[in-house]
Order: C-alpha cells, then structure tokens, then sequence
C-alpha cells in the first residue's frame, strides 16, 4: 500500500455548523493553512486530524456519527473535546499562556497547573487519534503552537515514522522562554520532530539557543543531536496564494458598476466627494499582538504633526473578533472602541470622519475591494509571526500602485524591505511614513511594488508546502544513510 500524509492541527478546515437541531452542514474553509495544504492533502494520499469546531455538549451521537461521515468524504477525522478540555487546552495554556509569552507579553502570560494539565491531556488525545491511525512508512506534518508536546508523544510510540512541525507564531528569545515552568516539556516535544519549520530564522535561532541552554543538547547550523537521532530544523517562510489575490483584483476592475459591492459602491462615493484625498487600510484580527491601539495613536500623531492632511486621509480599520472569551481581548476591544470615539469626536468635520472602523470579518470579495481601493496599507503589529495581510495587500496592487508601511516586528518584514519599515512603537517615525507615503510619487511605488510582488510570486503557499514536504521526505534519508 502507497504511504499517505497525516496532517495535523489544532483545527479541521472544515466548517461545520448544526441548523434546525438536526441538520449538520459542513463545507471546506478556505483559510490560507488549509489551501497551502491542498497539495498535500487533496492531491495527495493523505489524513487530516483535528478538532471539529463543536464542543462534545453541542453534539449527540446521531449527530456526532453524521459529521464523522461528512469529515471523512473530506479526508478529515474529527477530534471531541469537551468543553471543559476546551477551556483549558486553548483558552487556557494555549491562548493565555503561549501565545502571549511567545509574543512577548510576559504581562498577560498566565502560568496556571490546571491548564497545563488539559493542555498535555489533549495532546495526548491527538497523539493517541495519529497512532490509531498510523502505518509504517507514514508520514506526519503537525502544525502550530496548540500542539507542541504531540510530536515528542507520536515519536515515543512510532520511532520510526517521520514527524515534521511547524510553528506559525514566533519562537521568542531563550530569555522569554525560559521562563515557562514546562519549557523542559515543552521542547522535548518538540524534538520529537525529525524537522521543525519557523517562519524566519530569527526564530530558529531562538529554538536552537533555548534547546541548547535548556536541555544541552549540541546543536550546529541547523541541526541537533539527539543521543539516537537528528532533528534538522529550518526557516520556511509562509506565503500566500499570491495568483488567487491578483486574479481577485484583474476581475474587480472588470466588474460594472451594477455588479459593484454595496461597499465598493460607498468607497468610490467617498474618493468622489473628496478628490485628492487618500485611503490608508488596515485589517487584523483584534488582537492585542496587532499594535491597533499604536496605530490609532500613531494616526492621532500624523494629523497633529501634519494638520495639512486633515480632510486628505481617512483610516479604515477592520478588525475580525477573535477570541473574544479572553479577558484581554475583551479590554482592548472597550479601549480600541474608545480610542475610536475620541479620535474622530476630535478630529471629525461635518463632511470628514478620519476613522472608519469595522468590527467584523469581511466575505473575501469586500477584503478585495479594500486591498484594491486604498492607496496606503498600515500595518503595526507589535509582534507577528508573519503577516500575511500584508503580502495579500501587494499582490492585489496589479497596477503597481500603493504604499505598504509595515513593522519591522513582523515575520513578512523580511521578506518585504521595499516595504516603509517602522517601529510599531515610534509614533513620530510611522507619522514620518505615513507623510512619505502620502506624498511617494507613482515611479517609486511601482518600483518598490515590483520587487515585492516578484519575491512573492515564486514563494507562494504552494512552494511553502511543497519545500517543507521536500525537507522532511529529505530527513528520511538521513534516516536510512545512519541505520
Ligand atoms: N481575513 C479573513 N476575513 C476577514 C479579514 C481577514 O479571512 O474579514 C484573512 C486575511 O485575508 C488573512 C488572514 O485573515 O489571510 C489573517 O492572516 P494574518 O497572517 O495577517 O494574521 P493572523 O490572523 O493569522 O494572526
């Protein structure tokens, strides 16, 4: 029999909702993880392993045995949680205590026994689902911070299976890390990779320092020593489906005027009604790592510094609900609301709001309509492990307009120099960007754009898959070469 791929992560991509009771729908999400794996999973023989979206108290067995049916035509097997689990494995250790650790705030990181407890529970449960599920010759690619100690637990059963992961969130600095009382765990978790994928090296510098300096293991270049095996690790940095985004624009501009969104239709009213005028976009997730309270300051900044752009600009803010049973994120939604309010009550004119912002996700047509209308992107993370927004916003720009500011914070920061870099930070330097952009001539923009645009085209989602594949089919070798 032909060996296949086990995908693993912390959600299927699946959507799957319960209407009227009874009637389970489920259809395939398009989110950027599950289209960077179609040529790993659909395309290929493969498995994916996940949790259904559905806590067990919101299934009952008929329903449960109707969306095991609907998963598996997906090639997707569903993971139970309970809500319980639920509370401690992701609302807990994983969002309250990794991922703000990871992302330096060591002030919100919660270091509770309790959730760490659910959080290696239901590690275990994903490990027990893969081995279930396993046969010789397999091959598994974990994903994300959800799931750290589930490498260590598949290897431990099935030392000879290859296990790749990646990390879609930074590795911070030994000297963050170090201060996780499970850091031991939670690296030799790690380890029980064959290959371990960051988005830029700084975060492979940083594993491979913490690995050294925790656990002692010799490490060099990009490999560590294990006492029977070598775990290879390397910088993979994730792109998007950069011919899907550029066809979405092409066929934008084709549309006619009837064929236009409601809110294309009040953009274009408002460039009517005020010509010269420019728009500045901004879309995250509300999340205190996306520097939006910085950002509305920072713009508070720019108007003040250069009242010259008082009626010239307007920041339209999206930001999607995200997490919205976490204390932190409920404050910074009351502050940014509040920043907001004060903002445009300051500045506004009975013909000017400076601020238009959003509280909601967006259907991808009105994302392309926002990428395609405005004229300067901001995006301020005060940490990110990459940013695709950003490579979204460049590769809508077909006509080679727009000015991307980005932070340097930012994974996709690397890959995009062209870009205005600024310190999410210094308010007076992204007040400086924003003027520079306001006033770049067109020759520049395309100039800069064009460069982006080629890197991104040739490191796409696709070769993201395709080159980490590559490197684990790659550690098989070394596998065989060392027996
Ligand atoms: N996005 C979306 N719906 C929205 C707004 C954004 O699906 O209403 C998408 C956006 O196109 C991008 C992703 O969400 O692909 C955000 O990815 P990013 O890496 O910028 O941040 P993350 O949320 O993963 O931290």
């Amino acid at each position: 029999m032909k060996n296949k791929t086990i995908i693993v992560s912390n959600r299927l991509p699946l959507q799957i909702s319960i209407e009227n009771d009874n009637d389970v729908k489920i259809s395939p999400s398009v989110g950027g993880l599950a289209t960077g794996m179609k040529s790993v999973h659909q395309e290929g023989d493969s498995l994916w392993i996940g949790w259904s979206g559905l806590t067990e108290e919101e299934v009952n067995p008929e329903i449960q045995k109707e969306i095991n049916t609907a998963a598996e035509q997906e090639k997707c097997l569903a993971i139970n949680l309970t809500e319980q689990e639920l509370d401690d494995y992701y609302y807990g250790f994983s969002n309250r205590t990794i991922w703000p650790l990871f992302h330096y705030f060591m002030e919100y990181t919660k270091f509770d026994e309790e959730q760490w407890k659910g959080y290696k529970k239901v590690n275990e449960k994903f490990a027990e689902k893969i081995i279930e599920n396993l046969e010789d010759g397999d091959t598994v690619w974990i994903h994300d911070y959800q799931l750290l100690l589930v490498p260590g637990m598949v290897k431990e059963s099935k030392p000879n299976v290859t296990i790749g992961f990646f990390l879609h969130i930074p590795f911070p600095s030994y000297e963050v890390f170090r201060t996780l009382p499970w850091r031991e765990s939670l690296l030799k978790g790690m380890l029980g990779a064959d290959l371990l994928g960051f988005h830029t090296y700084d975060y492979e510098r940083h594993f491979l320092s913490s690995v050294s300096r925790i656990l002692r293991h010799e490490t060099q270049f990009n490999e560590i020593t294990l006492k029977n095996r070598i775990v290879k690790v390397d910088s993979f940095p994730m792109g998007i489906d950069y011919e899907k985004f550029e066809q979405a624009a092409l066929e934008h501009f084709e549309k006619t005027q009837d064929q236009k969104s409601e809110l294309q239709a009040r953009l274009d009213q408002h460039l009517e009604t005020s010509p010269g005028s420019k728009m500045i976009l901004s879309i995250d997730r509300l999340d205190y790592t996306k520097g939006i309270a910085n950002r509305i300051r920072a713009f508070e900044h720019f108007l003040e510094k250069y009242p010259q752009f008082k009626e010239k600009v307007r920041l339209i803010m999206l930001a999607v609900p995200s997490r919205s049973n976490v204390p932190q994120y409920q404050k910074l939604k009351r502050e940014i609301d509040e920043l907001v309010g004060r903002i445009n009550g300051k500045f506004s004119t009975v013909s000017w709001t400076p601020i238009w912002y959003f509280y909601r996700s967006m259907p991808f047509d009105n994302l392309i309509d926002l990428y395609t209308s405005s004229d300067i992107a901001l995006l301020t993370p005060r940490r990110d492990g990459m940013n695709l927004v950003a490579k979204e916003y460049i590769a809508t720009r077909t006509d080679l307009s727009g000015v991307l500011i980005l932070s340097e914070m930012a994974g996709a920061a690397h890959e995009m120099n062209e870009a205005l870099i600024i310190n999410p930070n210094n308010y007076d330097q992204i007040a400086d960007a924003l003027k520079q952009a306001f006033e770049m001539p067109l020759k520049e923009q395309k100039a800069r754009n064009k460069i982006i645009q080629r890197r991104l085209k040739r490191y796409g989602i696709k070769k993201w898959a395709d080159e980490f594949m590559k490197a684990l089919e790659g550690t098989k070798v070394n596998h065989i070469s060392k027996k």
